[in-house]
């Protein structure tokens, strides 16, 4: 009885070994925590998914089930042909993209950003902030309109190879739809002697009706995006949606490229960018077992990603505004604009009340966070960030074009960073143990908006000065019916990156 006894001790304690084997190596893949924290759709800690999540619970139901004898060596199978697996996938990966040390992303940061400046050299309206709207706008067009008829008026936004494979992939019992964009990088500007090339990659999340049945999918790609040299950017109006590059009405096209409305036909790149192809980077199955799962904070000790030559920019900035100093404005901007946003978003995000502050975030912020928030609604589960303490914000980059001034800050802060259900029960993080990180936020403003940061209010219209409650999903103010979300009349936060990802 006792030799058994003991025998039966040996197995609980290789059976829990394997457990906290998982508990360590398994589960952390999927962990998630604070909004961007790994809700980033950038492969980072977002990744693993439910794969992970489905072996970590079969391996567990087997232990309880099986006899010891049986279970274990299974188990043990199991565990090694999984990280072998994973040993096979990681190394496919790396040849798409190494994990990026600080220093190679600075060095990258600062070939990008050079090539921008020079690029407003000869396109003095190119604005950072306006080509990625156009890329959101062309991307949500590009994937809902995929197998329907609305898609010929894409022709003059796509190449003739990218228009032709795509009418011919898409297969019409297909559909594509609850489009979320994350966050958008570009990565790389280039010319070769017909055309000028940005290549920007993409994070998001769509869900995808195949036979009737519905897979959502989390997805990095990489857009190519080609134009013909020597053009200028075209205004707000026209990159911010699809319009005819000739016109300007809205986008309506034969299947040959003839606008509609003025009878042109618009010759791919010709006039306004398009995109020459679309690579998929990384493309995992969503699913919301991860929520409520915590990782490792990793990069708050990484040195601030600063841009080069920020004092250029800066000064210009000074002078643009009239300003005395430098230094009481930042103190000006810090103190009342990301000290006060990032405590009021928070604490939206923290109560599941996104639409709170639907005014301070561009739209693309507002839905890809929002998509967590619906989940989080979904599963009756709240994660919560108490007693936030900022510790310290850096200045990372200004930048200034034709349209937008945008800031980036590196904000350091600690909080009680814990998901609960609706009920109370804890269901990952801590109450107790403050849990430090620090994001890169971003904040726009049009240029030429001249209102005193110490004046702007969290709880009114910007433009109207009504209480900000009737925003709706668009943040159109309902009181004077106005766009809020582009920055037009106040500074709003555009971008948040986790310190780990941050590559300008
Ligand atoms: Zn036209
Ligand atoms: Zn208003």
């Amino acid at each position: 009885m006792k030799h058994f006894n003991n025998k039966n001790l040996v197995y609980k304690i290789v059976s829990l070994s394997i457990i906290l084997c998982l508990v360590f190596f398994v589960i952390p893949e999927m962990a998630w925590a604070r909004p961007g924290g790994g809700h980033s759709y950038s492969g980072g800690n977002s990744g693993g998914g439910g794969g992970g999540d489905d072996i970590a619970g079969l391996l567990i139901y087997l232990l309880l089930s099986l006899p010891p004898e049986i279970s274990i060596p299974l188990v043990i199978i199991i565990i090694v042909l999984y990280w072998l697996s994973k040993r096979r996938k990681s190394g496919n990966a790396q040849t798409i993209s190494s994990v990026p040390t600080y220093q190679n992303k600075s060095s990258e940061l600062h070939q990008i950003e050079a090539k921008i400046e020079r690029l407003k050299i000869s396109d003095p309206n190119f604005s950072r902030v306006l080509f990625l709207d156009f890329i959101t706008s062309i991307y949500y067009k590009y994937y809902s309109n995929f197998s329907k008829k609305e898609f010929k008026d894409l022709k003059p936004f796509l190449s003739e190879n990218l228009f032709q494979s795509s009418i011919k992939v898409a297969p019409y019992s297909r559909s594509i739809n609850e489009i979320v964009i994350g966050n958008i990088n570009l990565e790389s500007i280039f010319e070769n002697n017909a055309y000028l090339s940005i290549t920007a990659d993409i994070n998001s999340n769509y869900t995808l009706n195949m036979g009737g049945r519905n897979t959502r999918f989390i997805l990095t790609e990489r857009w190519t995006f080609n134009r013909k040299k020597g053009l200028v950017s075209k205004g707000p109006e026209q990159m911010r949606d699809l319009k005819c590059p000739n016109c300007g009405a809205a986008s309506n096209f034969s299947d040959t490229g003839q606008c509609a409305y003025c009878d042109t036909f618009i010759e791919s790149g010709e006039m306004q960018w398009m995109v020459e192809q679309i690579n998929i980077l990384s493309q995992e199955t969503f699913t919301n077992q991860g929520l409520g799962y915590y990782a490792q904070e990793v990069g708050t000790d990484y040195p601030t990603i600063v841009q080069p030559a920020i004092n250029v920019y800066i000064n210009q900035f000074v002078s643009n505004h009239l300003l005395s100093d430098w230094n009481s404005y930042w103190t000006n901007f810090t103190d009342n604009i990301a000290v006060r946003y990032f405590n009021e978003i928070y604490k939206s995000w923290s109560n599941l009340q996104w639409g709170k502050v639907r005014h301070l975030l561009a739209d693309r912020l507002y839905d890809s966070y929002n998509f967590w928030i619906e989940n989080y609604k979904k599963n009756e589960i709240y994660n919560r960030l108490e007693k936030i303490n900022i510790q310290r914000i850096d200045m990372a980059a200004v930048e200034v074009d034709q349209y937008y001034e945008s800031f980036t800050v590196r904000i350091f802060a600690s909080c009680l960073d814990y998901t609960e259900t609706t009920s109370g029960k804890l269901i990952g993080g801590s109450k107790s143990q403050p849990r430090l990180f620090s994001e890169y936020w971003t904040f726009i403003r049009r240029t030429g908006v001249e209102k005193k940061e110490s004046e702007f209010s969290l709880n009114n219209c910007p433009n109207c000065g009504a209480p900000a409650d009737k925003m709706g999903q668009a943040a159109v103010c309902e009181y004077c019916s106005t766009k809020i979300s582009n920055g037009d009349f106040s500074w709003i936060l555009a971008r948040i990156v986790q310190d780990e990802e941050y590559t300008g």
